[in-house]
């Protein structure tokens, strides 16, 4: 019969050309016809170049419809990608999980789901306990006492997806302080949230932290400068504004050449 949907019967339904059926709405996004792309799988499945390889399923090829240059892309049914991860992972379900005499060729997907939880909860775990490991190492390293670190960072670790990223979270949070300590016995803390800080703090500038106190303290002294020449001159403040805040975030520290500039102007 046309126009209904081959697996529910639902009435003026178009063939989907991936698929090759006709499927309505309902029936594609239902467990059976849910389809997942490659980089999600890598994500949720944790899929190496081997087991793409390996993989015994249908495997779906769709060209880019918008470009036809662009590579061909992939695409699996994931109850197919859920049971592969399940047999790939058979040791770990039966002497980690506990979970014994399943058939993963034959059980039903609500199992498979509950399942399936369990496994990606406890390589979670895993994980979260590699991290601990790493963090006490660079923890040591540093000299610093874990109770000493914020329970954000702690958060941050632990939802960071790669391990190498632990390293510069902790050096992060120590410039980090390292500059806070420093601007507070300059009585300059409330400058923490300039540019210039963020980017130390981000590891971006290759400076030492008085570095950074030493161009906050140039920074004021030109603007006290800036207000000087202001008065002085009786200059419009909002007309060069744009000239004045040059002045102060540039390395020129001539403010006679500025107020030449400025009358040449
Ligand atoms: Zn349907």
């Amino acid at each position: 019969m046309p126009y209904k949907c081959e697996e529910c019967g639902f009435l003026g339904v178009k063939i989907n050309h991936i698929i090759k059926k006709r499927l309505c709405r309902n029936c594609l996004l239902s467990n059976k016809y849910k389809l997942i792309c490659k980089s999600d799988i890598k994500k949720i499945y944790k899929f190496n170049d081997e087991d793409f390889i390996n993989y015994p399923y249908i495997k779906i090829y769709v060209n880019n419809p918008y470009n036809r240059n662009a590579q061909v892309m992939t695409l699996f049914y994931e109850k197919d990608v859920k049971r592969y991860f399940l047999n790939k992972n058979n040791d770990i379900i039966i002497n980690k999980l506990n979970i014994n005499e399943i058939n993963i060729n034959n059980i039903n997907d609500e199992d498979i789901n509950i399942i399936l939880e369990e496994l990606l909860y406890y390589f979670q775990i895993i994980k979260n306990n590699k991290k601990i490991i790493i963090l006490d190492k660079i923890l040591k390293k540093y000299d610093i006492q874990k109770e000493n670190l914020p329970n954000y960072l702690i958060n941050n670790i632990l939802q960071t997806e790669k391990l190498k990223d632990i390293n510069y979270l902790v050096q992060k949070f120590i410039r980090e302080e390292d500059l806070y300590k420093l601007l507070k016995k300059h009585n300059l803390e409330e400058y923490i949230n300039l540019n210039i800080c963020n980017e130390f703090i981000e590891g971006k500038l290759n400076i030492k932290s008085y570095e950074i106190k030493d161009k906050i303290n140039i920074m004021l002294i030109k603007k006290e400068q800036i207000k000087k020449l202001i008065k002085e001159n009786n200059l419009p403040k909002k007309k060069y504004i744009h000239f004045y805040n040059n002045f102060i975030n540039s390395d020129n520290n001539d403010i006679d050449k500025l107020l030449l500039f400025i009358k040449n102007n």
